[in-house]
């Protein structure tokens, strides 16, 4: 299952479909280019991907797809 160690040392791992500590974002100028009837696997291809640490709320963001490293944001 893949998975990544958040700095806080939790491990987390987003092979669970659903995945509860995973969101699917996708940009306002993407979006746009959707009108009336969306097909859910299509958008679903074009969302991006960032999981929740539970224990430190640190969000990982996979800005360039799950094959490139997350990018760290932390609560200050
Ligand atoms: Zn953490």
């Amino acid at each position: 299952m893949p998975k990544i160690r958040c700095k806080c040392g939790e491990v987390l791992r987003f092979g669970d479909i659903p995945c509860d500590i995973e969101y699917k974002f996708i940009s306002d100028v993407e979006y746009d280019q959707y009108q009336g009837q969306i097909d859910a696997e299509e958008l679903y291809l074009k969302m991006k991907s960032f999981l929740e640490c539970k224990i430190c709320g640190r969000l990982w963001f996979f800005w360039n797809g799950f094959e490139n490293p997350p990018k760290e944001y932390e609560l200050k």
